[in-house]
């Protein structure tokens, strides 16, 4: 199933897609996706009914105001320098072990929300990625049994203000900045991709295409990362692993291209979608 949330009359829905409608199915789960995904399996049935229900309450999506699935994980949990092409162009060493670091949650906007741009950055970069959407609780996940507790697939945009990455230790304020974290537009179960591992993932820059690459090309596959993420931290339903971007970022073109107020950015991955969004300037 595609999962949505969007806003009608003031108030956030759950829908969940069917021939280009969103079916509420606010009546049966409520307005939280995290229990939702919690839950899915308790649920399941109904929405199939509510799917197939003549006169269900449906909106078509192309008039829906889409919301991020949710704006309050517990963690989202970004992985560093994953694609081998990735590290070639930034000339960083392919790591050994995965590299951990997180967003705040605090950062998160939907689809057609607005990425805005701090006058404390001249080096706004983009970062398409594959986020994994965590369905249930675990603590020390082997590789084995790491998509039992995998709930479905997102998009994120792992939005980075280049200048405040490289000059503090920590890469964490500047990926964090609100607004850097657009997630979207959609959670697709992962019963609807039969391998994750093979996803086309595009990122386009005002219609032109800067990263193009497959989510097989990733160094530690989503297992690995679950396996080493769950050794000591524990995940919970709603947690969101993303799990690091492909070559093609703007700092790293010759010239940089960055974003700046006007830029349109689109992070596309078969099966899932596209999440796109518009820069602005900060204003008070
Ligand atoms: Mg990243």
């Amino acid at each position: 199933m595609r999962l949505y949330l969007f806003a009608d009359s003031g108030e956030a829905c759950i829908g969940i897609e069917k021939d280009g409608f969103l079916y509420d199915v606010s009546d049966i789960a409520g307005d939280d996706m995290i229990s939702l995904i919690e839950y899915f399996e308790d649920y399941r049935e109904e929405f199939l009914e509510k799917l197939n229900e003549e006169d269900a309450k449906k909106i078509e999506i192309g008039n829906a105001f889409i919301l991020a699935p949710y704006y309050n994980p517990q963690k989202i949990i970004c992985i560093g320098k994953n694609y081998l092409e990735h590290c070639n162009e930034a000339n960083a060493k392919p790591p050994s072990k995965p590299v951990v670091f997180s967003k705040y949650i605090t950062a998160i906007i939907g689809n057609d929300d607005y990425i805005i741009h701090p006058e404390e950055t001249n080096q706004l970069d983009y970062e398409g990625e594959l986020a994994v959407i965590i369905g249930k609780e675990g603590k020390r996940i082997s590789k084995e049994n790491a998509f039992d507790y995998v709930f479905g697939y997102s998009i994120i945009n792992d939005v980075s203000a280049r200048d405040l990455q490289f000059s503090e230790g920590q890469w964490v304020r500047a990926k964090s900045l609100d607004t850097f974290a657009p997630f979207g537009p959609c959670i697709v179960t992962k019963d609807e991709i039969e391998n994750p591992q093979n996803l086309r993932i595009q990122t386009r820059l005002n219609g032109e295409l800067m990263q193009d690459d497959n989510t097989g090309s990733m160094i530690f596959k989503i297992p690995d990362l679950i396996e080493f993420v769950s050794r000591n931290i524990t995940l919970v339903p709603g947690d969101i692993i993303s799990t690091g971007t492909p070559s093609g970022v703007g700092h790293f073109k010759n010239p940089p291209r960055y974003l700046v107020p006007g830029s349109e950015v689109e992070v596309e991955i078969e099966k899932i979608g596209i999440l796109r969004n518009k820069v602005k300037e900060y204003s008070e």
